[in-house]
């Protein structure tokens, strides 16, 4: 019998294991970076008050589950329970985040939160994510959803659902909170000491309840949806539009609030049904006012974070061999260095937007990274921005452009341009 133990919820990982991890981490590199966003790597600890102020102090996590502690000198520290807040942090911090500016980032690392252990839920776990600074359109919240799913894709994982809901804003989420007090009123009290706790404190809350006994009051609990405000319901469409469009597979489910105060809009989670009851294996959507609660100007933002054990546990049930799992086989893959973004497509208008998205979609699914414009800045700016991120093409879909389903694609080293068809880019692009 060893003389000590691994802490209760914490776990070695050990070589035989490590190999898998390794897999999925590299995974992570590379899709991140196919959309290009860029690695952060933060402290394992902050300031406890950052965590209060972000994640709420009615929050499960701030009001029970934080690893908290005070240095030498008595200043509140805690380990990082997630990673959004600490992110936001930096990057307001570094100056990365500015108006007029979009800022991708990723993470990935351990994280702590003092719940009871059990299957797919520990007190030491790890998580990879993404942050989008800057845009608060639509497309971006549909560009995360597809970079999870084609990471998750490219694992080999397989039999996932994606549940969306929206949760709606500063102006119609107090509707919506006092509907479901309405609704609750009579139901909570026998309902569990949870829930009548989150009565009060945190009243969207309830609906995550997973005890059995409150699951009748819950079914018939109003929608957030039925609750927007008219541009968070345009908001929402537009999401659902382009996801549609992708020939995604969700369900909105209108119990998904998610357990962080800070989300707004759209919020989401990848569900896989064969984990049992700790079946989310990633989640996030939109916190447009997060970098304001934390200092900074108003920024929309939007991001999500994969629990990489349980998506260990899915690649270990699954076992398939490493050389199938990948879809997009390294060699395959165009960035000559990781992070290097190919192609930028350059958009005048909504409509050439929307079709410059459908092209970025096509050309990450294939393994090219590309990137769009999502702030709707001049011709001008986008060429500026492509220019900065190095990339080998433009491709510009202008009105005229759009009219005769083509573009102009042009070689950056030589600036020699032509027409291409929006069919026959990624040929083009390839030779
Ligand atoms: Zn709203
Ligand atoms: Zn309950």
């Amino acid at each position: 019998m060893a003389k000590y133990a691994v802490p209760r919820g914490t776990k070695d990982i050990l070589p035989d294991e490590t190999a898998l991890w390794q897999r999925l981490e590299s995974a992570c590199r590379r899709v991140f970076g196919l959309y290009n966003y860029g690695e952060i790597r933060t402290p394992i600890f902050e300031a406890t008050d950052l965590f209060a102020r972000s994640i709420g102090v009615s929050s499960d996590i701030v009001s029970k589950e934080m690893y908290e502690f005070k240095d030498r000198k008595g200043r509140s520290l805690t380990l990082r329970p997630e990673a959004t807040a600490p992110v936001v942090r930096a990057a307001l911090e570094n100056n990365l985040i500015g108006p007029d500016k979009l800022t991708k980032l990723y993470y990935i690392g351990p994280m702590f939160r003092y719940e009871r252990p059990q299957a797919g839920r520990q007190r030491q776990f790890h998580q990879a994510g993404v942050e989008v600074f800057g845009s608060a359109d639509p497309l971006v919240d549909a560009e995360i959803i597809l970079l999870n799913l084609q990471l998750f894709q490219e694992l080999g994982l397989n039999d996932l659902s994606v549940n969306l809901n929206s949760v709606g804003c500063s102006v119609c989420r107090p509707d919506y909170r006092q509907k479901l007090k309405e609704y609750f009123h009579d139901k909570v009290k026998k309902m569990c000491a949870d829930c009548l706790n989150r009565y009060e404190t945190n009243t969207l809350r309830i609906l995550d309840c997973k005890e059995a006994g409150c699951q009748a009051a819950l079914e018939g609990a109003p929608a957030a949806v039925a609750s927007l405000c008219p541009e968070c319901l345009a908001h929402f469409q537009a999401a659902i539009k382009t996801l549609d469009y992708q020939q995604v597979n969700f369900v909105v489910n209108k119990r998904l609030v998610r357990g962080l105060d800070y989300y707004t809009r759209t919020t989401f989670e990848i569900i896989a049904p064969s984990l049992g009851a700790q079946n989310a294996i990633s989640g996030g959507g939109r916190y447009d006012g997060l970098v304001e609660t934390l200092g900074g100007k108003p920024t929309p933002a939007a991001g999500f974070a994969v629990g990489m054990e349980r998506v260990i546990t899915l690649m270990t049930n699954d076992a398939v061999p490493a050389g199938q799992t990948a879809r997009m086989g390294r060699q395959e893959c165009l960035m000559t260095n990781e992070g290097d973004i190919i192609l930028y497509l350059v958009t005048l208008g909504e409509e050439a937007k929307k079709l410059g998205f459908d092209q970025l979609v096509k050309l990450r699914k294939k393994g090219i990274s590309a990137e769009i414009d999502y702030l709707g800045r001049s011709l001008k700016a986008q060429l500026k921005t492509a220019d900065r991120l190095g990339v080998k093409y433009v491709y510009i879909i202008g009105e005229a452009e759009l009219k005769q389903g083509q573009g102009i694609l042009k070689k950056m080293a030589t600036a020699e341009q032509k027409e291409i068809k929006f069919d026959s880019l990624e040929e083009e692009i390839k030779l």
